[in-house]
């Protein structure tokens, strides 16, 4: 039996206890309502303190996380503890994994990839070398993802390009919104692709706490997709996720090279010194404009490339 706590406001409160007057039963001492749905035991406090108990206790608690709460839920704010953890024997099961590359990265985009693996596919997978992707060297991971083109494992790939990026950044999106909404889209494409197959589960490699994820989704009239879940490290754990990791990755290398190309040296991966040095560089030859076609100028990267 699992248990999930949130606070919430007295509004909120209000609306719980109208949204479950038909199964409303007498509170325990203390308590301001109570309430047994099919999977769960909800209890109520004046001090908007909400308890959810039950086999699936998210299943109503995440009805009320995209809520304003008085103070951050605590079954959110404890990392690893929220919500959408999701259970050990998950990672074993058959799973659309998501992951992104190039977000800490000056130069280049941000590529984000969700791929289904086969409960059955896990092995083999594991024998091609798939693994947490920060154990292998950029040249593995091209080698691996050549590989993966062979075998059935239906994937997406979504690239977010600089001058979208750069666009989307000036009109106030954060990187965290972008994420979300790249992230989003790969599983759509996935679940379409793999319809009218269903995963077992959908694991996205955490980078934002999940109700800020599903608030950035509800801003833009998307809700998440049932059974997903977060878990930072993912990759580590699944090999769904790692399977993305590796393509997005690997698409992530393989534009970098097509922009150093294009520039006529190699440009620097993550956001270093010696970035700094290479967009000077870029802006001596082509102009601090250029720069918008080949990087996320928000980085304190720009600024500094100027003062060279
Ligand atoms: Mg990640």
């Amino acid at each position: 039996m699992g248990q999930i706590v949130l606070n919430v406001s007295e509004q909120t409160l209000l609306k719980m206890k109208q949204a479950y007057q038909s199964v409303e039963k007498a509170p325990p001492p203390g308590a301001v309502f109570s309430a047994k749905t099919a999977s769960t035991t909800i209890t109520a406090y004046k001090s908007g303190k909400v308890l959810f108990q039950g086999s699936q206790p998210e299943i109503e608690a995440e009805k009320w996380v995209g809520t304003k709460t008085t103070t951050k839920s605590k079954a959110v704010k404890k990392k690893n503890t929220h919500a959408y953890h999701p259970d050990p024997s998950l990672f074993h099961q058959s799973l659309i994994g998501s992951d992104e590359a190039g977000t800490g990265d000056y130069f280049g985009p941000i590529t984000v990839a969700a791929a289904y693996v086969r409960a059955d596919q896990i092995e083999l997978l594991k024998e091609l070398g798939v693994r947490d992707s920060k154990h292998l060297t950029d040249q593995s991971i091209q080698h691996i993802a050549q590989q993966l083109l062979l075998i059935d494992i239906p994937y997406s790939l979504v690239i977010l390009d600089n001058p979208k990026y750069n666009q989307l950044q000036n009109k106030g999106w954060t990187q965290g919104k972008m994420k979300t909404m790249l992230h989003h889209t790969a599983i759509e494409n996935v679940l379409s692709k793999i319809a009218p197959t269903k995963p077992d589960g959908i694991l996205i490699d955490q980078f934002s706490q999940p109700d800020v994820y599903i608030r950035h989704l509800q801003k833009e009239q998307k809700t998440l997709p049932r059974s997903t879940y977060f878990i930072t490290k993912a990759e580590s754990h699944s090999i769904a996720v790692a399977t993305a990791s590796i393509i997005a990755r690997a698409s992530f290398v393989k534009k970098m090279d097509l922009l150093s190309k294009e520039i006529g040296f190699t440009l620097p991966k993550g956001a270093s010194a010696k970035v700094d040095q290479a967009a000077s560089q870029i802006i001596r030859k082509k102009g601090k404009a250029y720069l918008d076609q080949i990087a996320k100028v928000h980085f304190a990267n720009t600024k500094k490339a100027q003062k060279y």
